[in-house]
Protein backbone atom coordinates (compact mmCIF):
# COMPACT_ATOMS: atom_id res chain seq x y z
CA UNK A 1 0.00 0.00 0.00
CA UNK A 2 1.17 3.46 -1.04
CA UNK A 3 2.91 5.40 1.76
CA UNK A 4 2.36 9.07 3.50
CA UNK A 5 5.52 11.40 3.12
CA UNK A 6 7.02 11.82 6.12
CA UNK A 7 5.15 13.88 8.64
CA UNK A 8 6.52 16.94 10.75
CA UNK A 9 5.02 14.96 13.44
CA UNK A 10 6.17 11.59 12.43
CA UNK A 11 8.22 11.33 16.08
CA UNK A 12 6.34 13.69 18.11
CA UNK A 13 7.75 15.15 21.07
CA UNK A 14 6.89 13.87 24.60
CA UNK A 15 4.59 16.66 25.52
CA UNK A 16 3.38 18.71 22.52
CA UNK A 17 3.16 22.30 22.89
CA UNK A 18 0.22 23.22 25.16
CA UNK A 19 -2.47 24.69 22.05
CA UNK A 20 -1.70 20.92 20.98
CA UNK A 21 -2.84 18.89 23.52
CA UNK A 22 -5.60 17.07 24.47
CA UNK A 23 -7.08 17.67 28.02
CA UNK A 24 -9.13 14.65 29.82
CA UNK A 25 -12.16 15.84 32.02
CA UNK A 26 -12.72 12.12 32.42
CA UNK A 27 -10.08 9.10 32.23
CA UNK A 28 -9.94 7.81 28.46
CA UNK A 29 -8.08 4.90 27.48
CA UNK A 30 -8.57 5.21 24.03
CA UNK A 31 -6.60 1.18 23.51
CA UNK A 32 -10.51 0.40 24.65
CA UNK A 33 -12.26 2.36 22.22
CA UNK A 34 -13.13 0.38 19.03
CA UNK A 35 -15.10 3.01 17.17
CA UNK A 36 -14.73 6.41 16.59
CA UNK A 37 -17.51 8.45 15.38
CA UNK A 38 -16.68 12.10 14.04
CA UNK A 39 -18.56 15.25 13.20
CA UNK A 40 -17.63 17.22 9.84
CA UNK A 41 -18.53 20.68 9.91
CA UNK A 42 -15.48 22.72 12.42
CA UNK A 43 -14.73 18.94 13.74
CA UNK A 44 -12.94 17.35 10.78
CA UNK A 45 -13.22 20.49 8.69
CA UNK A 46 -12.56 23.49 10.47
CA UNK A 47 -13.73 27.30 8.83
CA UNK A 48 -12.31 30.24 8.83
CA UNK A 49 -15.36 31.68 11.23
CA UNK A 50 -15.47 35.12 10.22
CA UNK A 51 -16.17 34.50 6.44
CA UNK A 52 -18.20 31.55 7.10
CA UNK A 53 -20.50 33.19 9.29
CA UNK A 54 -19.76 37.19 7.44
CA UNK A 55 -21.25 34.99 3.81
CA UNK A 56 -24.47 33.29 6.53
CA UNK A 57 -24.77 36.53 7.65
CA UNK A 58 -25.17 38.37 3.94
CA UNK A 59 -27.44 35.71 2.86
CA UNK A 60 -29.95 35.89 6.23
CA UNK A 61 -30.06 39.69 5.57
CA UNK A 62 -30.85 39.44 2.07
CA UNK A 63 -33.83 37.17 2.74
CA UNK A 64 -34.99 39.27 5.61
CA UNK A 65 -34.94 42.47 3.31
CA UNK A 66 -36.74 40.92 0.69
CA UNK A 67 -39.51 40.10 3.07
CA UNK A 68 -39.62 43.99 4.36
CA UNK A 69 -37.38 44.20 7.47
CA UNK A 70 -35.25 47.38 8.37
CA UNK A 71 -31.61 45.70 7.80
CA UNK A 72 -30.46 48.54 5.67
CA UNK A 73 -27.02 49.07 6.66
CA UNK A 74 -26.57 46.31 8.72
CA UNK A 75 -22.77 44.27 8.61
CA UNK A 76 -21.28 41.35 10.28
CA UNK A 77 -18.74 41.73 13.36
CA UNK A 78 -17.19 38.72 13.63
CA UNK A 79 -15.66 39.56 16.69
CA UNK A 80 -19.31 40.41 18.23
CA UNK A 81 -19.76 37.28 20.15
CA UNK A 82 -18.22 34.48 20.85
CA UNK A 83 -19.56 30.72 21.24
CA UNK A 84 -20.80 29.74 25.15
CA UNK A 85 -22.61 33.28 25.40
CA UNK A 86 -26.28 32.94 26.14
CA UNK A 87 -29.41 34.46 24.61
CA UNK A 88 -31.51 36.34 27.41
CA UNK A 89 -35.21 36.63 25.22
CA UNK A 90 -36.74 37.89 27.93
CA UNK A 91 -34.93 41.42 27.98
CA UNK A 92 -33.11 40.77 24.57
CA UNK A 93 -29.90 40.81 25.60
CA UNK A 94 -26.92 38.42 25.18
CA UNK A 95 -24.84 37.00 28.39
CA UNK A 96 -22.03 35.82 30.13
CA UNK A 97 -22.87 33.38 32.77
CA UNK A 98 -20.50 31.69 34.94
CA UNK A 99 -20.64 27.83 35.88
CA UNK A 100 -23.39 28.03 38.67
CA UNK A 101 -25.14 30.53 36.28
CA UNK A 102 -24.25 33.93 37.72
CA UNK A 103 -24.15 36.51 34.55
CA UNK A 104 -20.43 37.86 34.88
CA UNK A 105 -21.00 40.49 31.85
CA UNK A 106 -24.34 41.37 29.34
CA UNK A 107 -24.96 43.54 26.41
CA UNK A 108 -27.88 45.04 25.23
CA UNK A 109 -27.92 45.73 21.40
CA UNK A 110 -24.30 45.91 20.73
CA UNK A 111 -23.42 47.92 23.85
CA UNK A 112 -22.13 46.62 27.20
CA UNK A 113 -24.33 47.14 30.16
CA UNK A 114 -22.70 49.03 32.80
CA UNK A 115 -21.70 47.29 36.12
CA UNK A 116 -24.91 49.17 37.94
CA UNK A 117 -27.38 48.28 34.60
CA UNK A 118 -26.30 44.38 35.11
CA UNK A 119 -26.64 44.39 38.52
CA UNK A 120 -30.21 45.95 37.77
CA UNK A 121 -31.03 43.34 35.87
CA UNK A 122 -29.53 40.23 36.76
CA UNK A 123 -28.97 40.72 40.63
CA UNK A 124 -31.35 38.34 41.14
CA UNK A 125 -31.42 36.04 37.95
CA UNK A 126 -29.16 32.39 37.71
CA UNK A 127 -29.23 31.31 33.96
CA UNK A 128 -31.09 28.00 34.07
CA UNK A 129 -30.14 26.65 30.85
CA UNK A 130 -33.73 24.23 30.96
CA UNK A 131 -35.82 27.42 30.37
CA UNK A 132 -36.92 28.47 27.57
CA UNK A 133 -35.70 32.13 28.61
CA UNK A 134 -32.26 31.04 27.63
CA UNK A 135 -30.27 30.40 24.15
CA UNK A 136 -27.21 28.83 24.26
CA UNK A 137 -24.68 29.88 21.52
CA UNK A 138 -23.50 25.98 21.11
CA UNK A 139 -21.38 26.76 17.89
CA UNK A 140 -19.54 28.82 15.60
CA UNK A 141 -22.48 28.65 12.97
CA UNK A 142 -24.22 30.56 15.74
CA UNK A 143 -22.04 33.90 15.52
CA UNK A 144 -23.84 35.42 12.72
CA UNK A 145 -26.96 34.88 14.43
CA UNK A 146 -26.25 36.31 17.84
CA UNK A 147 -25.15 39.53 15.95
CA UNK A 148 -27.88 40.16 13.53
CA UNK A 149 -30.43 39.47 16.68
CA UNK A 150 -28.69 42.11 18.66
CA UNK A 151 -28.67 44.39 15.94
CA UNK A 152 -32.37 43.94 15.29
CA UNK A 153 -32.88 44.61 18.71
CA UNK A 154 -31.43 47.84 18.60
CA UNK A 155 -33.69 48.42 15.67
CA UNK A 156 -36.71 47.34 17.65
CA UNK A 157 -35.80 49.43 20.63
CA UNK A 158 -35.95 52.56 18.26
CA UNK A 159 -39.25 51.67 16.97
CA UNK A 160 -37.69 50.87 13.46
CA UNK A 161 -39.81 47.73 13.06
CA UNK A 162 -43.40 47.37 12.19
CA UNK A 163 -44.48 44.25 13.22
CA UNK A 164 -45.50 44.60 17.13
CA UNK A 165 -43.10 41.55 18.79
CA UNK A 166 -41.00 41.43 21.48
CA UNK A 167 -37.37 39.79 21.78
CA UNK A 168 -38.46 36.60 22.00
CA UNK A 169 -40.54 36.42 18.38
CA UNK A 170 -37.69 38.80 17.06
CA UNK A 171 -35.57 35.67 18.04
CA UNK A 172 -37.48 33.19 16.76
CA UNK A 173 -37.81 35.33 12.99
CA UNK A 174 -34.16 35.63 13.24
CA UNK A 175 -33.32 32.05 13.94
CA UNK A 176 -36.02 30.60 11.24
CA UNK A 177 -33.89 33.13 8.41
CA UNK A 178 -30.49 31.48 9.65
CA UNK A 179 -31.94 27.81 9.34
CA UNK A 180 -34.01 28.50 6.45
CA UNK A 181 -30.34 29.86 4.73
CA UNK A 182 -28.52 27.14 5.78
CA UNK A 183 -31.09 24.56 4.59
CA UNK A 184 -31.96 26.09 1.12
CA UNK A 185 -28.45 25.22 -0.81
CA UNK A 186 -27.48 29.21 -2.26
CA UNK A 187 -25.22 29.54 1.07
CA UNK A 188 -23.55 26.14 0.32
CA UNK A 189 -22.97 26.54 -2.90
CA UNK A 190 -21.34 29.56 -2.28
CA UNK A 191 -18.94 27.82 0.12
CA UNK A 192 -18.07 24.61 -2.80
CA UNK A 193 -17.04 27.02 -5.52
CA UNK A 194 -14.99 28.55 -3.75
CA UNK A 195 -13.62 26.39 -0.50
CA UNK A 196 -9.55 27.74 -1.25
CA UNK A 197 -11.30 30.79 0.78
CA UNK A 198 -13.30 29.36 3.77
CA UNK A 199 -11.51 26.04 4.84
CA UNK A 200 -8.16 26.15 6.87
CA UNK A 201 -7.05 22.24 5.59
CA UNK A 202 -5.33 20.38 8.16
CA UNK A 203 -2.58 18.41 6.45
CA UNK A 204 -1.94 16.65 9.40
CA UNK A 205 -5.72 15.15 10.24
CA UNK A 206 -5.47 12.40 6.97
CA UNK A 207 -3.00 10.99 8.79
CA UNK A 208 -4.38 10.89 12.30
CA UNK A 209 -7.47 9.31 11.09
CA UNK A 210 -5.14 6.55 9.34
CA UNK A 211 -3.54 5.95 12.76
CA UNK A 212 -6.69 5.46 14.21
CA UNK A 213 -7.71 3.54 11.82
CA UNK A 214 -5.07 0.56 11.51
CA UNK A 215 -5.01 0.51 15.59
CA UNK A 216 -7.85 -1.51 14.05
CA UNK A 217 -10.38 1.28 15.23
CA UNK A 218 -13.52 1.55 13.04
CA UNK A 219 -14.20 5.22 11.70
CA UNK A 220 -17.55 6.58 10.71
CA UNK A 221 -18.26 10.16 9.73
CA UNK A 222 -21.78 11.26 11.06
CA UNK A 223 -22.49 14.85 9.71
CA UNK A 224 -26.09 17.09 9.50
CA UNK A 225 -24.59 18.15 6.39
CA UNK A 226 -25.80 17.22 3.24
CA UNK A 227 -24.28 14.25 0.57
CA UNK A 228 -23.30 17.00 -2.12
CA UNK A 229 -21.70 19.13 0.43
CA UNK A 230 -19.75 16.53 2.49
CA UNK A 231 -18.68 14.85 -0.87
CA UNK A 232 -17.55 18.00 -2.08
CA UNK A 233 -15.73 19.71 1.33
CA UNK A 234 -14.33 15.83 2.20
CA UNK A 235 -12.82 15.45 -0.72
CA UNK A 236 -11.10 19.13 -0.83
CA UNK A 237 -10.04 18.92 2.94
CA UNK A 238 -8.82 14.76 2.35
CA UNK A 239 -7.32 13.72 -0.90
CA UNK A 240 -4.96 15.36 -1.50
CA UNK A 241 -3.02 14.10 1.72
CA UNK A 242 -4.52 10.53 1.47
CA UNK A 243 -1.55 8.10 -0.29
CA UNK A 244 -1.97 7.80 -3.98
CA UNK A 245 -4.85 6.54 -4.94
CA UNK A 246 -6.98 6.45 -2.09
CA UNK A 247 -9.71 8.77 -0.97
CA UNK A 248 -11.69 10.34 2.21
CA UNK A 249 -14.07 7.48 1.60
CA UNK A 250 -11.78 4.84 2.44
CA UNK A 251 -10.98 6.00 5.65
CA UNK A 252 -14.53 5.57 6.97
CA UNK A 253 -16.36 2.00 7.01
CA UNK A 254 -20.03 4.36 7.63
CA UNK A 255 -20.88 7.65 6.02
CA UNK A 256 -24.01 9.19 7.73
CA UNK A 257 -25.08 12.20 5.89
CA UNK A 258 -28.32 14.48 7.11
CA UNK A 259 -27.77 12.66 10.43
CA UNK A 260 -30.68 15.05 12.01
CA UNK A 261 -28.74 15.44 15.48
CA UNK A 262 -29.25 15.42 18.32
CA UNK A 263 -32.14 13.32 17.03
CA UNK A 264 -30.13 11.15 15.58
CA UNK A 265 -29.01 10.28 19.29
CA UNK A 266 -31.75 10.20 20.63
CA UNK A 267 -35.08 9.09 18.44
CA UNK A 268 -35.60 6.33 15.95
CA UNK A 269 -35.39 8.15 12.64
CA UNK A 270 -35.34 5.74 9.77
CA UNK A 271 -32.07 4.94 7.83
CA UNK A 272 -31.84 5.45 3.76
CA UNK A 273 -29.11 4.16 1.69
CA UNK A 274 -27.56 7.08 -0.83
CA UNK A 275 -26.82 5.19 -3.92
CA UNK A 276 -25.25 7.45 -5.83
CA UNK A 277 -23.09 10.37 -6.21
CA UNK A 278 -26.25 12.50 -6.48
CA UNK A 279 -27.31 11.11 -3.87
CA UNK A 280 -30.16 8.93 -5.05
CA UNK A 281 -31.67 7.26 -1.93
CA UNK A 282 -33.20 4.15 -1.73
CA UNK A 283 -34.71 2.00 1.33
CA UNK A 284 -32.18 0.48 3.64
CA UNK A 285 -33.20 -3.47 4.84
CA UNK A 286 -30.42 -5.79 6.20
CA UNK A 287 -27.29 -4.72 7.10
CA UNK A 288 -25.18 -1.89 6.94
CA UNK A 289 -22.19 -2.54 4.14
CA UNK A 290 -18.98 -1.63 4.61
CA UNK A 291 -18.43 1.43 2.77
CA UNK A 292 -21.58 2.47 2.69
CA UNK A 293 -22.98 5.61 2.95
CA UNK A 294 -26.25 6.54 4.56
CA UNK A 295 -28.95 9.21 5.00
CA UNK A 296 -30.49 9.48 8.73
CA UNK A 297 -30.76 6.87 10.59
CA UNK A 298 -30.34 6.93 14.49
CA UNK A 299 -27.13 5.44 16.83
CA UNK A 300 -29.00 2.60 17.71
CA UNK A 301 -28.88 1.28 14.41
CA UNK A 302 -24.97 1.98 14.28
CA UNK A 303 -24.55 0.03 17.65
CA UNK A 304 -26.31 -2.99 16.18
CA UNK A 305 -24.18 -2.74 13.09
CA UNK A 306 -20.71 -2.18 14.59
CA UNK A 307 -22.10 -5.02 17.64
CA UNK A 308 -20.39 -1.98 20.31
CA UNK A 309 -21.88 -0.49 23.01
CA UNK A 310 -21.12 3.04 24.90
CA UNK A 311 -18.01 2.62 26.35
CA UNK A 312 -16.48 1.19 23.25
CA UNK A 313 -17.50 4.20 20.51
CA UNK A 314 -15.93 7.92 20.72
CA UNK A 315 -17.89 10.60 19.16
CA UNK A 316 -15.90 13.60 18.26
CA UNK A 317 -17.82 16.70 17.59
CA UNK A 318 -17.93 20.86 18.06
CA UNK A 319 -21.39 21.32 19.34
CA UNK A 320 -21.95 21.36 22.46
CA UNK A 321 -25.76 20.37 22.91
CA UNK A 322 -25.95 17.88 19.79
CA UNK A 323 -22.54 15.96 20.20
CA UNK A 324 -21.80 16.31 22.85
CA UNK A 325 -24.49 16.34 25.37
CA UNK A 326 -27.15 14.01 24.35
CA UNK A 327 -24.45 11.58 23.32
CA UNK A 328 -23.30 11.35 26.77
CA UNK A 329 -26.15 11.80 28.42
CA UNK A 330 -28.78 8.74 26.81
CA UNK A 331 -26.04 6.71 25.15
CA UNK A 332 -22.64 7.18 27.67
CA UNK A 333 -21.28 7.04 24.73
CA UNK A 334 -16.85 8.66 25.18
CA UNK A 335 -17.28 12.00 23.87
CA UNK A 336 -15.01 14.57 22.43
CA UNK A 337 -15.31 18.53 22.09
CA UNK A 338 -13.27 20.11 19.90
CA UNK A 339 -12.58 23.98 20.80
CA UNK A 340 -10.61 25.27 18.50
CA UNK A 341 -10.74 28.40 20.01
CA UNK A 342 -8.71 26.93 22.46
CA UNK A 343 -5.08 27.90 20.36
CA UNK A 344 -5.64 31.53 19.96
CA UNK A 345 -6.37 32.19 23.56
CA UNK A 346 -3.40 29.22 24.62
CA UNK A 347 -1.32 31.68 22.92
CA UNK A 348 -2.72 34.98 24.69
CA UNK A 349 -2.58 33.43 27.72
CA UNK A 350 1.25 32.40 27.23
CA UNK A 351 1.82 36.40 25.49
CA UNK A 352 -0.21 37.29 29.26
CA UNK A 353 2.39 35.17 32.01
CA UNK A 354 4.33 37.78 33.24
CA UNK A 355 1.60 40.00 33.83
CA UNK A 356 -0.39 37.50 35.33
CA UNK A 357 2.40 36.79 37.67
CA UNK A 358 2.37 40.55 38.35
CA UNK A 359 -1.30 40.33 38.99
CA UNK A 360 -1.04 37.17 40.87
CA UNK A 361 1.27 38.82 43.60
CA UNK A 362 -0.73 42.09 43.73
CA UNK A 363 -3.44 39.80 44.73
CA UNK A 364 -1.45 37.90 47.40
CA UNK A 365 -0.22 41.60 48.48
CA UNK A 366 -3.94 42.64 48.66
CA UNK A 367 -5.33 40.14 50.75
CA UNK A 368 -2.41 40.29 53.23
CA UNK A 369 -3.23 44.14 53.56
CA UNK A 370 -7.14 43.35 54.10
CA UNK A 371 -6.46 41.12 56.53
CA UNK A 372 -4.07 43.81 58.68
CA UNK A 373 -6.73 46.10 57.94
CA UNK A 374 -9.39 44.19 59.46
CA UNK A 375 -6.80 43.24 62.38
CA UNK A 376 -6.25 46.81 62.87
CA UNK A 377 -10.31 47.98 62.55
CA UNK A 378 -10.73 45.16 65.07
CA UNK A 379 -8.60 46.75 67.36
CA UNK A 380 -9.75 50.24 67.15
CA UNK A 381 -13.15 48.90 68.04
CA UNK A 382 -11.90 47.24 70.98
CA UNK A 383 -9.83 49.83 72.06
CA UNK A 384 -12.68 52.80 72.08
CA UNK A 385 -15.39 50.55 73.83
CA UNK A 386 -12.68 48.52 76.67
CA UNK A 387 -15.05 45.21 76.29
CA UNK A 388 -11.91 43.24 75.22
CA UNK A 389 -8.10 43.45 75.02
CA UNK A 390 -6.89 44.98 71.52
CA UNK A 391 -4.74 42.95 69.19
CA UNK A 392 -2.25 45.28 68.22
CA UNK A 393 -1.23 48.21 70.99
CA UNK A 394 -1.56 51.64 70.37
CA UNK A 395 -3.72 54.16 71.28
CA UNK A 396 -6.83 55.06 69.01
CA UNK A 397 -5.40 57.60 67.81
CA UNK A 398 -2.48 55.29 66.41
CA UNK A 399 -4.46 53.10 65.17
CA UNK A 400 -6.60 55.66 63.29
CA UNK A 401 -3.28 56.91 62.16
CA UNK A 402 -1.92 53.51 60.84
CA UNK A 403 -5.77 52.48 59.10
CA UNK A 404 -5.24 55.66 57.15
CA UNK A 405 -1.82 54.75 55.67
CA UNK A 406 -3.24 51.57 55.02
CA UNK A 407 -6.45 52.66 53.13
CA UNK A 408 -3.67 54.87 50.91
CA UNK A 409 -1.55 52.02 50.03
CA UNK A 410 -4.44 49.78 49.61
CA UNK A 411 -5.89 52.54 47.18
CA UNK A 412 -2.41 52.15 45.08
CA UNK A 413 -2.39 48.51 44.93
CA UNK A 414 -6.33 48.73 43.67
CA UNK A 415 -5.53 50.71 40.61
CA UNK A 416 -2.77 48.30 39.65
CA UNK A 417 -4.78 45.75 39.94
CA UNK A 418 -7.89 46.89 38.09
CA UNK A 419 -5.42 47.74 35.24
CA UNK A 420 -4.30 44.34 35.28
CA UNK A 421 -7.34 42.89 36.01
CA UNK A 422 -9.18 44.33 32.97
CA UNK A 423 -6.64 42.99 30.63
CA UNK A 424 -6.80 39.55 31.58
CA UNK A 425 -10.32 39.96 31.47
CA UNK A 426 -10.12 41.34 27.43
CA UNK A 427 -7.84 37.87 26.50
CA UNK A 428 -9.53 35.70 23.81
CA UNK A 429 -12.42 38.60 22.88
CA UNK A 430 -12.39 42.18 24.19
CA UNK A 431 -15.92 42.14 24.99
CA UNK A 432 -16.34 38.52 26.27
CA UNK A 433 -12.91 37.51 27.24
CA UNK A 434 -11.62 33.92 27.55
CA UNK A 435 -14.48 31.36 26.43
CA UNK A 436 -14.29 29.35 29.69
CA UNK A 437 -13.70 31.56 32.08
CA UNK A 438 -16.36 33.76 33.55
CA UNK A 439 -14.02 36.35 35.79
CA UNK A 440 -12.19 34.43 37.99
CA UNK A 441 -14.45 31.45 37.70
CA UNK A 442 -15.28 28.89 35.21
CA UNK A 443 -17.86 29.40 32.45
CA UNK A 444 -21.56 28.07 31.70
CA UNK A 445 -19.71 26.67 28.58
CA UNK A 446 -16.14 25.13 30.54
CA UNK A 447 -19.58 23.58 32.96
CA UNK A 448 -21.13 22.13 29.55
CA UNK A 449 -17.55 20.44 28.38
CA UNK A 450 -16.64 19.34 31.73
CA UNK A 451 -19.83 17.69 32.12
CA UNK A 452 -20.36 15.94 28.69
CA UNK A 453 -17.11 15.93 26.69
CA UNK A 454 -14.47 13.03 28.32
CA UNK A 455 -11.75 14.45 26.55
CA UNK A 456 -11.17 17.88 24.65
CA UNK A 457 -8.54 19.20 22.18
CA UNK A 458 -8.46 22.33 19.86
CA UNK A 459 -8.51 20.01 16.45
CA UNK A 460 -8.94 16.28 15.91
CA UNK A 461 -5.10 15.94 15.02
CA UNK A 462 -3.86 16.67 18.19
CA UNK A 463 -4.45 12.93 18.64
CA UNK A 464 -1.37 12.32 16.03
CA UNK A 465 0.87 13.50 19.43
CA UNK A 466 -0.58 10.85 22.08
CA UNK A 467 -0.90 7.74 19.13
CA UNK A 468 -4.17 5.43 19.36
CA UNK A 469 -2.93 3.77 22.46
CA UNK A 470 -2.91 6.83 25.00
CA UNK A 471 -4.44 6.34 28.40
CA UNK A 472 -5.70 9.96 28.84
CA UNK A 473 -5.43 10.57 32.45
CA UNK A 474 -7.92 13.56 33.72
CA UNK A 475 -5.99 15.39 36.51
CA UNK A 476 -7.25 15.26 39.99
CA UNK A 477 -10.54 17.51 40.47
CA UNK A 478 -9.19 20.33 43.34
CA UNK A 479 -11.34 21.90 45.77
CA UNK A 480 -10.81 25.28 47.34
CA UNK A 481 -9.42 23.31 50.52
CA UNK A 482 -7.02 21.41 49.04
CA UNK A 483 -3.21 22.57 49.12
CA UNK A 484 -2.21 23.56 46.11
P1 LIG B 1 -22.00 18.83 11.28
O1 LIG B 1 -21.37 19.75 12.21
O2 LIG B 1 -21.02 18.12 10.40
O3 LIG B 1 -23.00 17.91 11.89
O4 LIG B 1 -22.81 19.73 10.24
C1 LIG B 1 -23.47 20.87 10.63
C2 LIG B 1 -24.45 21.20 9.52
O5 LIG B 1 -25.54 21.87 10.12
C3 LIG B 1 -23.89 22.09 8.44
O6 LIG B 1 -24.32 21.61 7.19
C4 LIG B 1 -24.55 23.42 8.73
O7 LIG B 1 -24.78 24.16 7.57
C5 LIG B 1 -25.84 22.98 9.33
N1 LIG B 1 -26.44 23.99 10.21
C6 LIG B 1 -25.87 24.79 11.09
N2 LIG B 1 -26.76 25.61 11.67
C7 LIG B 1 -27.96 25.30 11.12
C8 LIG B 1 -29.29 25.79 11.31
O8 LIG B 1 -29.53 26.70 12.07
N3 LIG B 1 -30.25 25.18 10.57
C9 LIG B 1 -30.01 24.18 9.70
N4 LIG B 1 -28.78 23.69 9.51
C10 LIG B 1 -27.77 24.25 10.19
MG1 LIG C 1 -20.01 20.25 13.59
Amino acid sequence: MPTLQSSPLATPPPQPPMERRVFANRTLNLRGIKAVGCDMDYTLIHYRHDLWEKLAYQHVVRRMAEAGWPVDGLAFDPEFATRGLIVDLELGNLVKASRFGYVTRACHGMHMLSHEEQRARYSRVLVDLSEPRWVFLNTLFSLSEACLYAQLVERLDAGAIKQTMGYRQLYEAVRSSVNVAHMEGALKAEIMRDPDTFVVPDPELPLALLDLKHSGKVLMLITNSEWSYTRAMMSYAFDRYLPAGSTWRDLFDTVVVEARKPGFFTEAYPILEVVDDEGLLRPCTGKLAAGGVYFGGNARVIEAHLGLTGEEILYIGDHLYADVHVTKDVLRWRTALVVRELEEELAALCDFADKQTKLTQCMNQKTELEHKQSVLRLSLQRAETGYAKAIEAGSASAIKGQLHELRATLLELDQRVIELAREAGQLGNRRWGLLLRAGNDKSRMARQLERYADIYMSRVSNLLYYTPFAYLRAPAGVLPHDRV
